[in-house]
């Protein structure tokens, strides 16, 4: 048997990014890019592994934990944990790594993309080309709403969202936002404006979520915000999909208490292809890219990778979530 540490990796990665783990340890993969890891090979796989890298489409609870004897790290491949139970990680002495910082910009990108895309029916005027629908010019034809100098309420003002603030003023934007702490540096250095959460869905134009999905955050968008939200603002959400009650959502949508919703995020993913979300002019819905550029994307999985070989090094960590363990040794 080999006296090296075994690490697990629940996708395809590209054999460049791994090479350096397998100078130090056995490394195992689920070959496959488009599916995730059957549970039961996980389980079977945690059960000889020191390390996991894992996505945020795998459920990391406590049979995890139980089968891994000899694990000491996972490594998810995002900036969310909300897929792994922290608190029972901490409690087994688990170390829970993610990759802060480098996705930021490029998930302010695809924020912002979402604003345009839903403000000016970007998605709605490429359909409509490309299926020859577009038969002339006239004055109101395919006519959405500005960007610029309008109010973007961004909820969840943390990395990602002081990012967007800044792509928001350099569209001239009004920048709300709302956490659970004021940041008067940031209000100061951006002339960003702090408000309370029902103030900042009454008075944006663009609603942002871009909070961590916590048992607080959890639903936070329910019928009664979008009620409180003006009749011509939209609703973007970046976050997850369980920040919002997606049937409130579709109902606030018919009933056209708002204007329409840019999605990159759904409680159940994939999205199932008849969803009533799928069939409305006014929603546009992508498939999770918010960091999904390559630059990025490899750059998280560089982060993965060095954060188990720190760990399994017994060196302190870049990016981990559960500090005490790493503090406990
Ligand atoms: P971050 O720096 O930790 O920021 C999160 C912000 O949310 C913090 O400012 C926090 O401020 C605020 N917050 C937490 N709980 C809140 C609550 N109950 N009410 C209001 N605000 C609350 O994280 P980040 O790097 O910006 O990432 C944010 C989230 O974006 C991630 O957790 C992830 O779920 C999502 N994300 C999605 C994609 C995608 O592909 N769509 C990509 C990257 C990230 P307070 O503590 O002061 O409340």
């Amino acid at each position: 048997m080999s006296s090296k540490p075994y690490i697990y990796i629940t996708r395809k990665l590209p054999e460049e990014i791994i090479n350096n783990l397998c100078t130090f340890a056995d490394v195992g993969m689920w070959e496959k890019e488009e599916e995730p890891v059957p549970r039961e090979i996980l389980l079977q796989e945690t059960k000889k592994a020191d390390a996991l890298l894992t996505m945020l489409s795998d459920r990391i609870d406590e049979e995890i934990f139980q089968a891994g004897e000899k694990l000491k790290v996972i490594a998810n491949l995002a900036v969310g944990y909300d897929n792994i139970d922290i608190e029972l990680a901490t409690k087994y002495g688990i170390a829970v790594c993610h990759t802060p910082d480098v996705l930021t910009d490029t998930t302010a990108d695809l924020a912002f993309s979402l604003l345009l895309m839903v403000g000016r029916r970007l998605a709605e005027s490429v359909e409509l080309v490309k299926s020859g629908e577009w038969k002339s010019w006239s004055p109101l034809f395919m006519a959405g709403t500005d960007i610029h100098h309008k109010t973007i309420g961004i909820v969840g003002m943390g990395k990602i969202g002081e990012a967007l603030a800044k792509r928001a003023l350099g569209f001239d934007m009004n920048v709300l936002y709302h956490n659970r702490h004021r940041k008067m540096d940031v209000e100061k250095a951006l002339g960003v404006h702090y408000r309370s959460f029902p103030d900042l869905v009454t008075e944006s134009d663009y609603v942002v979520c871009l909070t961590p999905l916590t048992e607080e955050t959890r639903g936070m968008f329910t019928k009664d915000v979008f009620r409180k939200m003006k009749k011509t603002a939209f609703f973007i959400n970046v976050a997850r999909g369980a920040v919002v009650i997606e049937e409130d959502l579709l109902l606030a949508l018919r009933e056209g208490e708002i204007a329409g919703a840019g999605l990159d995020v759904f409680e159940k993913e994939p999205i199932d292809p008849q969803h009533p979300f799928l069939k409305m002019k006014n929603v546009v819905a992508l498939p999770h890219i918010g960091s999904a550029s390559i630059e990025t994307r490899t750059a998280m999985m560089k982060l993965c990778c060095r954060n188990i070989e720190l760990i399994l090094k017994n060196e302190k960590p870049i990016s981990i979530v559960n500090e005490a363990v790493f503090l406990a040794k």
